[in-house]
């Protein structure tokens, strides 16, 4: 019996080859130097936003070299419930704009490399684990789960390194013979890659972010094929697809660096050249003195739907991943105002290698209310509408119902050289304007903080002496602020804050007071934009039913 018979026992259908594979997958019809790129997440049901920022990497670097990005779903671990999760992989990145040029979604499958699910591609796996088992690079273990163990605790009593290698690797030795009869018996056996590889032998490795490392060859025989589904490790079929689909650079987590060394082999063994790899650095975060991990369980920022529920804006969420992608990016924005972050050239040796990547919220929510204070009334308008559309009915109705009106409120102190930066994102609009709305404004437990004017007597004679004799709906805001002032002098307080400053104990207040009264009891609030403009959107009628309800 030879290599072949067993590899024929272990595979009986597979009939291809991996030459009739290698003509499938010819390769890429591209320009000298373009870059072929891929986001190949798990689908768990979640998505991290460092899955995301490598998927931005991914797009920035094949877009900059007129290349490929494509997506491919590394569901081989079948526990996980897949459909649900690819559909949010794909949502998400369809969401932020950062859709991939190929990719299976809903039986839809775009590009020649396909298909894009590792689960659809077990038999392109079988053919290659049949291919490396027929030339003795592959083997069936039989080594069952308690005789791992076993062995791992001698490995850690003797200090030797764990793993199945060199002499641990038991079933190596045994003859064709020996194995063909123990899957004829029925034995459980995963399929094993055969090292070649030397631990105390070094080679150098580029990695794009790090540099030149020096790594021990690997010497471990890995498991490429699991006993129960038959499908393939990450180790193997990421090399497979990566090897078919022609990727030229694989970006991702530093977590797989250590991997580095069976990744090559495996290249080798096809006689196939390894893609280049950027491996990122974590994403971490600021606690306290020290930074840790961004974590999925303490962090809701952690999860790319925190953004969508919060209403980041797309552009704002993916610059502040861009900023702490290359540290020259912010300047490079700052030059470039009006182009995006796909024109940007991604320089992977800007990348910080150690000490991971730091992530803070407060930079986002700057960059944030940067973005939305440069947008139109109408573009917020119709942000604020789609984002409210599915996380606050009640708001998107009334917006919906006044939606002119809506328009006007968030033009207050915009589409000016200095636009105000109120928002941070789409949900905190409502919270900062929902006393513009009667539906809000009757219906809220209202507390009223007039400030330095305290007694109620004194703030009813101001309302009222202000709607008889200064307010006029006409008015154009100088006339307006001129009136504000008569109104004070009339009651006793200083029109002009450097006379007041002088003598404040001539006075009974001051103008900023005699508004701050007007301003709380029209929104509740001492701190709002532009008075004037708030009084004209609300009108007389309004503006009365409010002084009477205090
Ligand atoms: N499926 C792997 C993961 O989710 C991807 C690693 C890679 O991009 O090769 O970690």
């Amino acid at each position: 019996m030879t290599n072949k018979d067993l590899a024929n026992i272990i595979f009986p259908d597979i009939t291809k080859t991996i030459e009739d594979y290698k003509n499938m997958y010819p390769a890429r019809n591209l320009e000298e130097g373009a870059k072929v790129t891929r986001f190949a997440p798990s689908p768990t049901g979640f998505m991290h936003l460092g899955g995301f920022y490598q998927a931005i990497i991914d797009k920035v670097l094949a877009h900059n070299s007129k290349g490929i990005f494509y997506l491919r779903n590394e569901d081989t671990d079948q526990k996980r419930e897949v459909k649900e999760a690819v559909e949010l992989i794909m949502t998400t990145l369809n969401y932020y704009n950062v859709t991939p040029d190929e990719y299976e979604f809903n039986d839809e499958v775009i590009g020649n490399y396909g298909p894009y699910i590792q689960s659809k591609r077990k038999e392109i796996y079988h053919t290659f684990i049949k291919h490396l088992i027929e030339i003795d690079r592959a083997y069936p273990c039989f080594c069952k789960k308690e005789e791992l163990d076993e062995m791992r605790t001698k490995q850690e009593k003797y200090k030797s390194r764990i793993g199945y290698y060199g002499r641990y690797a038991k079933c190596r030795n045994l003859s064709i013979d020996e194995k063909i009869e123990k899957i004829k018996n029925g034995e459980e056996y995963v399929i094993r890659f055969k090292s070649l590889g030397d631990n105390e032998k070094r080679f150098f490795f580029d990695d794009l972010v790090r540099g030149t490392l020096s790594l021990p060859e690997n010497d471990q025989d890995i498991v490429i094929m699991k006993s129960n589904d038959k499908l393939p490790t990450y180790h193997f079929a990421h090399f497979v697809d990566d090897y078919l689909m022609h990727t030229t650079h694989v970006v991702r987590g530093e977590e797989w660096l250590p991997s580095v060394p069976v990744h090559i082999e495996l290249f080798k063994a096809f006689d196939a050249k390894a893609p280049k790899y950027i491996h990122t650095p974590l994403i971490v975060k600021k606690e306290g003195n020290s930074v840790r991990k961004l974590s999925k369980r303490k962090d809701p920022e952690a999860t790319m739907s925190y953004y969508e529920e919060n209403g980041y804006p797309q552009e704002a969420v993916i610059e502040s991943l861009m900023t702490i992608i290359n540290s020259n990016y912010e300047e490079w924005h700052d030059k470039n105002p009006d182009k995006t972050y796909l024109d940007f050239t991604f320089s992977p040796k800007k990348m910080s290698a150690t000490g991971g990547a730091l992530y803070d919220m407060e930079k986002l929510n700057n960059i944030s209310k940067n973005f939305i204070s440069k947008l139109s009334a109408i573009e917020v308008y119709d942000r604020l509408s789609n984002w409210a559309k599915t996380y606050d009915k009640e708001f998107f109705e009334l917006i919906t119902k006044y939606k002119e009106y809506t328009i006007n409120i968030l033009n207050i102190e915009r589409e000016q050289k200095k636009p105000r930066k109120d928002y941070e994102n789409y949900k905190g609009i409502k919270p900062q304007i929902w006393y513009m709305y009667d539906e809000l404004f009757d219906t809220k437990e209202k507390e009223y903080d007039f400030q330095n004017i305290t007694d109620k007597d004194e703030i009813k004679l101001i309302l009222n002496t202000y709607m008889e004799k200064y307010y006029d709906e006409s008015d154009d805001k100088d006339t307006w602020f001129n009136k504000v002032k008569k109104l004070s002098e009339e009651l006793g307080y200083a029109s002009n804050m450097k006379e007041y400053k002088e003598n404040p104990d001539n006075f009974k207040g001051n103008v900023a007071d005699v508004s701050t009264v007007i301003r709380v009891v029209v929104t509740t609030s001492s701190m709002t934009p532009d008075l004037y403009e708030i009084l004209k959107l609300l009108g007389k009628t309004r503006i009365l039913k409010r002084i009477n309800l205090i």
